[in-house]
C-alpha cells in the first residue's frame, strides 16, 4: 500500500483518534540535533491533553535518560525518564534481565557516558572510559584477557581509539563466552547538514577482527522492540511509531505490527517515502509539528 500523507485537520484527528499509544524518534522528528523542531512541543502537550501516552526511542547511546529529561525540559517538552528508552537503557534492560549478568562480571564500554550511567545504574560495573593512554606496536602486548570482563558493549564513541579497539578484541577472542553487544548499528549519523559515520560503521572494524557477531540492540532490531513491547505493554491495533528514517524507525513499527507514521524533518524525502524499495510506512507528513495547528 502507499503510504497515505496526512495534511488537513481531518486527516490528524483520524491519527489521533485511532491511536492510544505513540512512540517517538527522537533525533529528525523532535528535534534535529540541538534545535528543536517548530510546533513539536504544542504537537505533544496537545496528544498529552488528550490522554495519550507518549514514549520517546531513541537509537542514540551517548545520553542516559537523565541528561535526555534536560534535554527534552531545555527544548520546552515535558517528559519523565520512564518514557525515555534509549538503546543504552535498552542494553542495561537486556543485560540486568534477560541475561541475568552476573555482579562478579563487569562489562568492558566502547562508547560514552550514557552507557556506563545506564549499566551503573542497573548495578553492571563497567571498564573502558579511562582507556586513553596512547599505544604503539612496542606496548601493545601489555593488552592482556581480563577474566573479569563477561560483556562488550560496543557504542558510539568519538574517541574511539586503537588501544580501545584492541581491548574489545582481545576480551572476544580470548573468552568465547564473553558476550558481545553493541547498541545499535545506523549506518550514518546527523550533524547538522550532513551525515557522519555512525555507530555501526565504527562497530564493522571489531566484527571484521573478531569474526563475531553482536548482538545489536537498537531500531529496528528484534531485542530492542522487545524490550519496549515488555515494559509498556502495547496493544500493537493502537500503537503508532513516528520517526524519521524508514530502515530503522519505519521497519522497527513494520516489525512490532504498529502502525507507522514517516516525518520528513529528517533523513527521509518524500521520495524514499515513495521508493518500492524501501520499507513503507503507513502514513507520512511534511513535520509532526504540524499537527500543533489543530490547537489554532
Ligand atoms: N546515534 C547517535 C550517536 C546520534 O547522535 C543520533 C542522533 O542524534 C542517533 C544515533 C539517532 O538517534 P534517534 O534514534 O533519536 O534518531
Ligand atoms: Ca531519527
Amino acid at each position: 500500500m502507499t503510504p497515505a500523507k496526512l495534511e488537513i485537520r481531518e486527516d490528524f484527528e483520524s491519527l489521533i483518534e485511532r491511536h492510544d499509544t505513540f512512540l517517538f524518534d527522537c533525533d529528525g522528528v523532535i528535534w534535529s540535533g540541538s534545535t528543536v523542531i517548530d510546533g513539536v512541543p504544542a504537537a505533544l502537550d496537545m496528544l498529552r491533553r488528550r490522554g495519550k501516552r507518549l514514549i520517546f526511542v531513541s537509537n542514540n547511546s551517548s545520553t542516559s535518560r537523565k541528561d535526555y529529561v534536560a534535554k527534552f525540559s531545555k527544548l520546552g517538552i515535558q517528559a519523565s525518564v520512564e518514557e525515555i528508552f534509549s538503546s543504552a537503557y535498552a542494553t542495561a534492560v537486556y543485560l540486568r534481565e534477560v541475561v541475568g549478568f552476573s555482579a562478579d562480571k563487569k562489562v568492558y564500554v566502547i562508547g560514552g557516558s550514557g552507557i556506563h550511567r545506564e549499566l551503573e545504574e542497573v548495578g553492571i560495573k563497567t571498564l573502558g572510559s579511562d582507556d586513553v593512554a596512547p599505544i604503539s606496536v612496542a606496548t601493545l602486548g601489555d593488552i592482556l584477557p581480563n577474566p573479569d570482563i563477561g560483556a562488550v558493549v560496543f557504542g558510539i564513541d568519538y574517541e574511539l581509539s586503537y588501544r580501545k579497539l584492541a581491548c574489545a578484541h582481545t576480551h572476544l577472542t580470548h573468552d568465547p563466552d564473553c558476550l558481545f553487544i553493541a547498541t545499535n548499528d545506523d549506518r550514518t549519523l546527523p550533524g547538522g547538514k550532513y551525515q557522519y559515520p555512525g555507530c555501526g560503521s565504527l562497530l564493522s572494524s571489531l566484527v571484521h577482527s573478531t569474526q563475531r557477531t553482536p548482538l545489536v540492540m537498537g531500531k529496528p532490531n528484534q531485542p530492542m522492540l522487545d524490550c519496549v513491547m515488555q515494559k509498556f505493554h502495547l496493544d500493537p491495533a493502537r500503537t503508532c511509531m513516528v520517526g524519521d528514517r524508514l530502515d530503522t524507525d519505519i521497519r522497527f513499527g513494520i516489525k512490532g505490527g504498529l502502525s507507522t507514521l514517516c516525518v520528513l524533518t529528517g533523513v527521509a524525502n518524500e521520495a524514499d517515502v515513495l521508493s518500492s524499495s524501501e520499507p513503507k510506512a503507513t502514513y507520512y507528513m511534511s513535520s509532526f509539528g504540524d499537527l500543533s495547528k489543530l490547537d489554532q
